[in-house]
């Protein structure tokens, strides 16, 4: 199988605390995730350790991933933010080729009150533009998110949608945070098969590559988005286990964004090891 966390603290240390609180893959920033200014190329040296970490502990490139930073928006019906989205897209994709990081991860936006349609359009628009330009060894994650704020991109079928207008072959990742907020029960054998039979319908397994391993502050579909420990919130221990009764999801790497740091991580990962076995 395939775990880790979201790690923060210096690249040059995260594969080798990576292998230290029990995991083998990771989700990263590529850069302070609330500045719209990266410098690309400032840390070489920083760089060139991380990327001999990743040989050193032996973890596979095409397991990891860079969230994209919380300033883009690609649906942004501000032209001024839509444009610096999109110009930090691409340097996202270009520090993930100079990290030979497979995958960044992005959420497909929000029309911030406009209507979904005409969010969904522009998201679509935005990351055909990006896709353009796309490095060849990186690829794109549309990440589900929570029904809020005027997100688009709670349901397989707005992700589908926004792939299909953008003409351009996207991947995916499930986050079990948001897919609850958002009414998907995976605590039930039911809410499980729907889920499935839901992602075979639209964007295919083959399309689902990555999942954010999230408990869950608030019941079924409140639409708040609070991540929780593994085991701690209402998916709970025994969610978790129906969940994982789907062998599809022990395939996929799965990247906790749960609260606290690499201690509290390296028990959730013992706890989802757990459950797993
Ligand atoms: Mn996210
Ligand atoms: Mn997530
Ligand atoms: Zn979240």
């Amino acid at each position: 199988m395939y775990i880790g966390a979201h790690m923060t603290g210096p690249l040059s240390t995260v594969p080798i605390r990576t292998i230290e609180i029990g995991g083998n893959t990771f989700q990263i920033f590529s850069h302070s995730p609330r500045m719209w200014k990266v410098s690309v190329n400032s840390k070489d040296a920083e760089r060139n350790a991380f990327i001999k970490g990743m040989e050193a502990e032996k973890i596979k490139n095409d397991k990891v991933m860079i969230h994209a930073s919380y300033l883009v928006n690609l649906a942004s019906p501000n032209a001024d933010v839509l444009e610096k989205s999109i110009e930090l897209m691409k340097k996202e994709f270009e520090l993930a080729s100079l990290l030979k990081i497979k995958y960044v991860n992005v959420h497909p936006g929000s029309g911030l009150g406009e209507s979904e349609d005409l969010a969904i359009q522009r998201a679509s628009h935005s990351i055909a533009t990006i896709m353009e330009e796309k490095p060849k060894d990186v690829e794109l994650l549309l990440e589900i998110v929570s029904p809020k704020g005027g997100n688009i991109g709670y349901n397989f079928h707005q992700l589908k949608k926004i792939a299909d207008l953008s003409s351009y072959n996207l991947y995916f990742t499930y986050d079990t945070c948001h897919g609850f907020d958002a009414g998907y029960d995976i605590t039930s054998k039911d809410g499980m098969k729907k889920l499935m039979g839901e992602i075979d319908e639209t964007i295919g397994r083959d399309h689902l590559v990555m999942c954010h391993l999230n408990d869950s502050m608030y019941p079924l579909g409140v639409h708040k988005d609070r991540h929780e420990r593994i085991g701690k919130g209402f998916i709970g221990v025994k969610g978790f286990e129906t969940f994982f009764s789907e062998e599809f999801f022990r395939t996929i790497p799965l990247i906790l964004e749960t609260p606290g740091d690499d201690k509290a991580h390296m028990e959730d990962i013992e706890t989802v090891k757990k459950i797993i076995k």
